[in-house]
This record gives C-alpha cells, sequence and structure tokens, in this order.
C-alpha cells in the first residue's frame, strides 16, 4: 500500500530574494511548510512575530529554526554563553511559533573532543528547551570538529538521554562521506527522528564544504543515492516533514518561483522512487517524431530554400492552419505560422526559431497525467474537425515537447489526419532526427535536468567541456534508455562564447542545433552541397 506523503518543506536559504518573497515562492509552489533560516530572518525589515504572521497567512508551517552553531563541547565560559545564546534563540523560536531548533555539530577550532561532554551540552540545552515545550535536534556536519557522522552523533543523542533531543539527519552530510543510512532502522528508535533534510549534489572533487556551501542541487539533479537515502529513512520510521537544504549559487541568483517549483518536483520524483507515491510510469521512447520551428511566411521562404538545400521537401500542408511539413526520408520538419498559437507567441519573443519539438512515446496520455502531477504545465493546442489531439508539455523556457504516439502495428498516424500529404513522399536520404542540441544559463540547466529526467527519464552522458575562442562550454547529452533521444544540453558561464552569445539573443535557453540521421553522412553532405547548402568550412 503506497504511504500518505510527508509533509513537504524548504529551507529558506534555497531561494532567493527577501524573506517574505521565499515563504511566497514555497507556498505558491504547494509546500507545506518551510525551514527558517536565521540568516534570513536577521536581514528582514520585521520581527519573528510578523514572520509567523505571514507564514499563516500563507499557510505555511514553520517546521524549524536553523541553525545554531558552534554549541556542544566547548570550554567554560563559553560553554555557559552558548547556553545564554540557547535562550535567546528559544526566545526567537516562541515568537515564531515552531518548536524545533536545529545544532550542527561544532566546527570551532576550542571545542572538545570529548563526546561525554557534548552529550551533557546538550542535554541541558534539551532540559531548558523542554521547559519551554521545544526541541532540540543535533545534525552531524560533514566538515564538524569532531563529529562528522550520523552515528557519532546518535552516539551523544543516546548518552544525552533526553525526551527534548532528538537527531537530525542530512542526506548531503550523510552521502558526500560515502556513507549511509543502512543501519539506521535496529540502531535509532524512530522516535529519536527528529528531522530530515535532503540534498544532492554533482560528485566533485573538492573539500566538503566547498561543495556543499556552493555546489548543492535538488534530489535528481545530482549523483547521490538520495533515493536510497529516503527508503532507509522510512524504513527506521521516520515520520516527519522531508525537508530540502540546498545551498547553490545559481539557485539563489535564480527566480525564486521557478526554482521553488524545481524544489517541489524534486521531492514528488524522490518519494515516487523511494515507493512513498508512485508516478505514473515513465515512457517509453522511440525517438524524435519532429522538430517545429517558430516562422512568419518571410522567415518560412528562408527556412525553406536552407532546408531544401539538405534535401528536404514540402511534402504537407496542415488541414485547419498556417502549417508545413518538410520531409527528407525520415527526418520531420514542421514550420508553424499559424497566427495566435504557441509558435506565434515565441516568434513574436524571438523571431525565427526552434519552438517544439516531438518525441515518440508508449503512451501519452500517461505521460501527461506524469507532468500533471509533476506540475510542469500542459498544452492543448486548439484543433480543427477530425484532427488528432497531441498534447505537450511545457519545457522549463517555455518551448514545448510534444508526445507523439506511434500506432501499433503501423497503423494511421497522425501526420495523415491533421495534414493533406502529397503521394509519394518517401525517399530522401536522412533516416530520422539524430539529436536536438540546447545552450542555457547555468541556473536553466538544473531545470532542464530535472525536467527531462523526471518527465521522460532520460539520464545524463558523459559530460564534456568543450574549448571555446572566448570560454569554455560544458555539455551533457541527456539520453533515454534505449538511446533513440539525445538531447545535448549546453552551458557557458561566458557571455563571449558561441553558446553564450545564442542564450544571451534568446533569453535563457534555445535550440541551437539539430543534427540527423544519415545511412551515409558523406553521401548526405556531398549531395547537400551539390544543391548549395552553405557548408561549415572546418580547417
Ligand atoms: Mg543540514
Amino acid at each position: 500500500m503506497p504511504q500518505r506523503s510527508p509533509p513537504r518543506s524548504i529551507a529558506t536559504v534555497c531561494l532567493s530574494g527577501t524573506l517574505p518573497d521565499k515563504l511566497e515562492a514555497a507556498a505558491a509552489a504547494g509546500f507545506d511548510g518551510v525551514e527558517i533560516f536565521e540568516n534570513d530572518l536577521l536581514t528582514f525589515d520585521g520581527t519573528p512575530a510578523e514572520v509567523r504572521r505571514m507564514c499563516e497567512d500563507l499557510d505555511l508551517a514553520i517546521t524549524i529554526f536553523q541553525p545554531f552553531r558552534d554549541f556542544e563541547g566547548m570550554p567554560e565560559p563559553q560553554r555557559s554563553r552558548n547556553l545564554d545564546r540557547a535562550e535567546r534563540k528559544f526566545d526567537t523560536m516562541q515568537a515564531l511559533g515552531t518548536d524545533l531548533i536545529l545544532v550542527c555539530s561544532n566546527v570551532h577550532a576550542a571545542s572538545l573532543p570529548e563526546p561525554a561532554r557534548a552529550a551533557e551540552d546538550l542535554r541541558a540545552m534539551a532540559e531548558r528547551a523542554a521547559a519551554r515545550s521545544l526541541r532540540v535536534c543535533y545534525e552531524a556536519l560533514a566538515w564538524g570538529r569532531h563529529v562528522s557522522r550520523w552515528r557519532q552523533a546518535w552516539e551523544i543523542v543516546r548518552q544525552a538521554d533526553h525526551a527534548a533531543l532528538g537527531l537530525c539527519l542530512d542526506s548531503f552530510h550523510t552521502l558526500s562521506l560515502g556513507d549511509d543510512l543502512g543501519a539506521l532502522a535496529g540502531t535509532v528508535p524512530a522516535e529519536k527522528l527528529f528531522f530530515v533534510q535532503l540534498a544532492d549534489a554533482p560528485k566533485l572533487s573538492m573539500d566538503v564544504l566547498s561543495w556543499s556551501r556552493h555546489h548543492r542541487l535538488f534530489p535528481g539533479q545530482g549523483e547521490l543515492p538520495v533515493a536510497g537515502f529516503l527508503t532507509d529513512l522510512l524504513a527506521a520510521g521516520y515520520a516527519g516533514p522531508l525537508s530540502l537544504e540546498v545551498f547553490n549559487d545559481e539557485f539563489r541568483a535564480a527566480p525564486s518561483r521557478r526554482i521553488a517549483r524545481d524544489g517541489l518536483r524534486s521531492l514528488v520524483i524522490l518519494e515516487d522512487r523511494a515507493g512513498v507515491a508512485p508516478l505514473p510510469a515513465l515512457p517509453k521512447l522511440s525517438g524524435i517524431e519532429f522538430v517545429e520551428f517558430a516562422v512568419d511566411h518571410a522567415a518560412r521562404e528562408e527556412l525553406g530554400r536552407f532546408v531544401g538545400a539538405l534535401g528536404f521537401r514540402r511534402t504537407g500542408l496542415h488541414r485547419s492552419k498556417d502549417v508545413e511539413l518538410w520531409r527528407n526520408g525520415g527526418a520531420n520538419l514542421v514550420f508553424n505560422a499559424e497566427p495566435d498559437s504557441a509558435a506565434s507567441e515565441r516568434f513574436e519573443q524571438l523571431g525565427a526559431c526552434v519552438c517544439a519539438m516531438a518525441v515518440r512515446v508508449d503512451d501519452a496520455a500517461r505521460i501527461v497525467a506524469r507532468a500533471e502531477k509533476l506540475s510542469y504545465a500542459v498544452w492543448r493546442e486548439r484543433i480543427g474537425a477530425g484532427e488528432r489531439r497531441i498534447p505537450a508539455v511545457r519545457a522549463p523556457d517555455g518551448t514545448l515537447v510534444y508526445l507523439v504516439e506511434d500506432p501499433p502495428g503501423g497503423g494511421r498516424r497522425f501526420w495523415e489526419d491533421d495534414f493533406h500529404l502529397e503521394a509519394g513522399d518517401d525517399g530522401g536520404e536522412l533516416l530520422g532526427v539524430d539529436h536536438v542540441a540546447q545552450a542555457m544559463t547555468p541556473d536553466m540547466m538544473d531545470s532542464f535536468v530535472l525536467f527531462y529526467r523526471a518527465l521522460l527519464g532520460l539520464l545524463p552522458d558523459a559530460p564534456w567541456e568543450l574549448p571555446d575562442p572566448y570560454g569554455l562550454v560544458r555539455s551533457s547529452a541527456f539520453i533515454d534508455g534505449g538511446g533513440s533521444v539525445r538531447l545535448p544540453l549546453n552551458v557557458s558561464e561566458s557571455r563571449r562564447t558561441g553558446t553564450g552569445r545564442f542564450v544571451s539573443a534568446h533569453a535563457g535557453a534555445g535550440v541551437h542545433h539539430v543534427a540527423f540521421l544519415a545511412a551515409d553522412a558523406v553521401a548526405a553532405v556531398d549531395a547537400a552541397a551539390a544543391k548549395g547548402a552553405p557548408l561549415l568550412d572546418i580547417p
């Protein structure tokens, strides 16, 4: 039986903007609660009581107040001062209306390497917290001076033996050290698991503090086994909120609403993968059916001349729209000049560009249901009588991904229902679309990674760094299990690289090349050259 989804929470530190911006973005995305990061409270021009009211108005619980640093195992006089500091934090918590505070393991040079002292101090803090009906949870920082593993933190919590003291587990701190929660069930009683923080990250070789502070990602965007972490945690009986705690320089500069929505999606996917709330299954993909360009009549004529030299012929006219099909063998291009359409919207913004692509899926309705569960916008273009409804999902940059079903047993295809097709359109040397490459800014890359992974199940191939004369381009191809859909995503920090200039001109992201598959590529190029195609000089 699927369990009920746990409450979903996000730390304010994940998002950009002022504290009210962050809270609004979290609520709009559908989170149940927020972790109030102390720094966000300090820079907010208002009282904790106002923050409490804002959260109440937005129907957001404050799941935890964090972090309280360098508390345990300090010599006197810091020890007594720390207990006084704790009382001031408790005042703030009561004004905020939250009962839980996070203490992360001490990194201070003067802290003592004595678990018994740490336990004694945390017990003293828990005793004071309990007097106000508050609770304390203790988290092992991966770079803690004496405590860096959850087992060490648990040993201290166990020794302290106070009902108001428990553990906070953080997937980054655990998984970045190559550790796991495999032994959690049977070691830590469920009632001692007070809180969990989830984050993913790319595998990087750098010091763990910098890695954590700048490169954390939402689950599913990186390479850490976060789903296994959650499975182990739930097996140990954890029943509290699932909270995202991601420190990422790009996220903190990107629009907070987009990042908050991606955060919520990452939890939905994680819950699916951990078996908490299964999503409609991923599609079985079988290639790219067409690439669609937004054009006006002048752009269409120019593009037609260009692809004509590549051996494409206009082989179809849409029955009810100003849309043409150009075909070369198995490769289909759609030129869309229909007014008041998703394509015309794109054309008005950016001029002629790729505005959509279509992937062949086994069951479009199931993928639409999956998209809706992931809060991706589903687009349904208006259709004429007798035409097929081809659903599409909006990608993070506003382009569309159409979901085309391959009819079983080579049945009637949508082209025949929607287009007046020229007879005898076979021939042409291309076998299909090989890949569609997109250029984007670094923060858009993370949104796209989540989109392609979550919706289509595409996984990244090994990353490449391509030297451009004006900077580096990072490239990673996202591929489905069968290898039929391949989408390289390219990112450049430099605005002067080809990729960077393209991204600036395309408001953040866009398709910058389409590659076709040919049985004989050299023959296809020779044929294109003979027809006068402008070939790229390669030294
Ligand atoms: Mg943490």
